[in-house]
């Protein structure tokens, strides 16, 4: 039997200390603050400008994310942005110590629900966005975490180098929720996520203390890798506060290739093809037929009629290396494809791009808004995951379609919504859990890159093995002995119970 791991098992995580922290006149309630007591204290760390009541017209900012079309909307007694780790732990020392929640918050970005407070002192980090060193020469660089991640890339760039994660909302999102999230990308199929470019975090931890795990070493198997659990755990150890990104000379040039197929099977055959003759595409995305037709408008050269299936690879390096594996991708997709392009020049690349991260704006138009998830299948599963999804949407009498990053088999799996409709938004929500048990009948994962949040908080303990799941819940009790960390998000048991 799998051990669950749920809220109610975790210590100090009752009700007082995870929901509304304040209340109005001093409480009398586990010793926690007023209202009045938690402003003036956070007014006092950083200053009264940053720190707002969670009910203020300029705080409401932070009580949703990405997920807010999706009426997902949080309360928080307080929101506070602080200018450097010390406020940072002097905020999380004072709240901690009160059994007040906290919440980190990077741009907002999260399509989990995992920036949303249930009560407690958002940290929003965008005022912690220096750049405290960045040394081209030894492909480094060491950035507060509130820097956005396109600045990150910029910076990278101008000094000829590639910081490779490229999650869509890179001019919002910040590369501590990249951090915290162990965000992907179209081109993580080469270079992989986050993670991988992280060789040191300063983090606040529980009560209130400022830890620095790593630093600019490019290896180091000295202890256990402390940065690494901070990697993807969505602010429930901890709040990154600066991190230490290992960067790569940046290619030469990039050459996309897009390919259309007749059927996802054909499509994903061809993913097969690529991957079985050792290319290394940098990318190797795909739409289905129901994200194609809603982004149609901006396929660069056009869609031709009968295409079910898209596939978008880019191949990079020094010009010989990426001629040479655009030519190999050409020849691979032509064997399935009914149409094989290559785009040259660079704003044809960048208009590529810029009508990819789109796609989801496009679809979610269609019906007001969207219920869409990140699940993720052994590659060679992946033909079956995008038939099944477009399934599970017919069964519930939803448009479904999906999109993402195929050579990863990372499928962000779609039901269109209209938003003001509940019975249909409440069929979504049953479609999602089909897909998660879907995702993880064949042998996948309900997140490839976006995390569990407040969405899919608990959903672990479907497909993890027991006793992993005891060490996931020890390192939890370790780092937040009073579960005082974004409650609610990843561990929690909060969906509804999965499909028989
Ligand atoms: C249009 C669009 C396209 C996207 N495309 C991709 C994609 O291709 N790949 C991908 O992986 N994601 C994608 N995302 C999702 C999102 O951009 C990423 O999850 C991103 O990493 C979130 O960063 P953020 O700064 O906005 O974090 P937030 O949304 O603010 O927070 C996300 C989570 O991280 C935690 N967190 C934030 N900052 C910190 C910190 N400093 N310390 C500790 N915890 C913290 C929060 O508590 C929360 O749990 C996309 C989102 C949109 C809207």
């Amino acid at each position: 039997m799998l051990h669950v791991i749920s809220k109610d098992s975790l210590p100090g995580d009752e009700p007082s200390h995870r929901g509304r922290a304040a209340t109005d006149a001093a409480s009398d309630v586990g010793g926690l603050p007023s209202r009045e007591q938690l402003l003036g204290a956070l007014a006092a760390i950083v200053g009264e400008r940053e720190a707002l009541p969670g009910d203020s017209p300029s705080a409401r900012y932070a009580l949703s994310d990405a997920t807010a079309p999706r009426g997902i909307v949080g309360t928080a007694d307080a929101v506070v942005a602080p200018a450097s780790a010390g406020e940072v732990a002097a905020v999380m020392a004072w709240c901690y110590e009160r059994g007040v929640a906290l919440v980190a918050r990077g741009g907002g970005t999260g399509l989990a629900g995992g920036a949303v407070p249930a009560g407690g002192v958002v940290v929003d980090l965008r005022r912690m966005d220096s750049l405290l060193a960045i040394e081209p020469e030894l492909w480094r660089m060491h950035v507060q975490a509130g820097m956005t991640t396109a600045n990150v890339q910029r910076l990278a760039r101008e000094s000829g180098l590639l910081f490779p994660p490229d999650p869509g909302a890179a001019e919002s999102s910040t590369i501590g929720g990249n951090i915290a999230t162990n965000a992907g990308g179209p081109h993580a199929f080469k270079y992989g996520v986050t993670g991988r470019w992280v060789t040191g975090i300063e983090a606040v931890v529980p009560p209130g203390r400022v830890v620095r795990l790593g630093g600019t070493l490019r290896k180091d198997a000295a202890g256990y890798d402390l940065a690494a659990l901070l990697v993807g755990s969505e602010g429930t150890l901890g709040i990154v506060t600066a991190a230490w990104l290992r960067l790569v000379p940046a290619p030469e040039v990039t050459i996309p290739v897009v390919a259309g197929f007749p059927s996802a099977r054909a499509g994903c055959a061809a993913v097969a093809a690529v991957m079985g003759s050792g290319i290394q595409a940098a990318a190797l995305d795909y739409l289905d037929a129901g994200a194609l037709s809603a982004a149609a408008a901006g396929f660069p050269g056009g869609l031709p009629d009968g295409t079910g299936f898209a596939l978008v690879a880019e191949a990079d390096g020094g010009v010989a290396e990426a001629e040479a594996v655009a030519r190999e991708l050409e020849e691979a997709l032509g064997e399935h494809a009914t149409f094989v392009r290559r785009m040259g020049d660079r704003t044809a690349v960048r208009k590529l791009w810029a009508w990819r991260d789109g796609v989801a704006i496009a679809v979610a138009a269609r019906r007001g808004a969207k219920a869409s998830e990140d699940v993720v299948v052994p590659v060679e599963r992946l033909g079956e995951a995008v038939e099944q999804t477009v399934e599970i949407g017919r069964r519930h009498r939803l448009e479904a379609c999906s999109w993402g990053h195929a050579g990863d088999g990372n499928l962000h799996a779609t039901f269109l919504v209209d938003p003001h409709d509940p019975a249909e938004l409440e069929r979504a929500a049953r479609a999602e859990q089909e897909l998660f048990a879907m995702a993880v009948a064949l042998g996948g994962s309900v997140s490839g890159e976006h995390g569990l949040g407040s969405l899919k908080s608990g959903t672990l303990a479907r497909y993890w093995d027991a006793e992993a799941l005891v060490l996931h819940d020890g390192l939890k009790r370790l780092f937040d002995p009073r579960g005082l960390m974004n409650p609610g998000k990843k561990l929690a048991v909060s969906a509804p119970a999965p499909p028989d």
